[in-house]
């Protein structure tokens, strides 16, 4: 994918030209069961509700946070929706998307590795210019960690991503992450 994101599904139609105000789509990827719908109402409505599950289909949940400049940040968040199943997603989904989070659960090994993939096929569809994060998730259960920090963190160094470890239920490092990549977010160009 070459040049500025392009929309195409018309969700951020009219969107503002205002550097300091972007809004801006963000992928969400990882295995089932890491916690990726709690990050999202974390995140969104503060809250943690393992029972509800954020909207399948085409819409989405939004958030606007303000930076220290006062310039403002809109994620536009798209949650797998369950797709993480199936061998490839859609390109649509990747499509556009100036951030992208790879979530995978802490106490499972097996959901670190399906992370790594889903970082290759996001370098394989996505905008070249995208900002990914991986999130080590569930740090609230460390006594049941089976990855280390040090190794996520050199893995997500050698990918240029921005690493954290956070807790969807205890809120740790969740507003942080998200605030780290909008500051991560290239500047002086419209985000779409
Ligand atoms: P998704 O399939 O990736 O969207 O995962 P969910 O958001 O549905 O979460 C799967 C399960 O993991 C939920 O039932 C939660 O109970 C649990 N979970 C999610 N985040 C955390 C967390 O930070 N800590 C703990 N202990 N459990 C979590």
């Amino acid at each position: 994918v070459k040049g500025l994101p392009h929309l195409s599904d018309g969700s951020l139609e009219n969107g503002s030209q205002d550097t300091k105000h972007l809004r801006v789509k963000l992928v969400l990827l990882g295995d089932s069961g890491v916690g990726k719908s709690c990050i999202v109402l974390r995140f969104v409505r503060g809250q943690f509700d393992p029972s509800s599950k954020v909207t399948v289909g085409a819409s989405f949940l939004s958030q606007t946070i303000a930076l220290q400049d006062s310039s403002t940040v809109k994620f536009e968040i798209w949650d797998t929706a369950g797709q993480e199943r199936y061998a490839s997603l859609a390109p649509l989904y990747y499509r556009g998307a100036s951030a992208a989070v790879v979530v995978y659960d802490l106490t499972s090994k097996e959901s670190f590795q399906k992370a790594q993939y889903w970082v290759k096929e996001l370098q394989k569809h996505a905008n070249a210019g995208i900002v990914l994060a991986l999130v080590g998730n569930k740090a609230d259960l460390d006594n049941l960690r089976t990855v280390s920090t040090d190794e996520a963190r050199a893995y997500a160094e050698s990918n240029s991503m921005f690493f954290t470890e956070a807790s969807a239920k205890t809120a740790g490092n969740i507003n942080e992450l998200f605030e780290e990549i909008a500051k991560r977010l290239p500047r002086g160009q419209p985000s779409l």
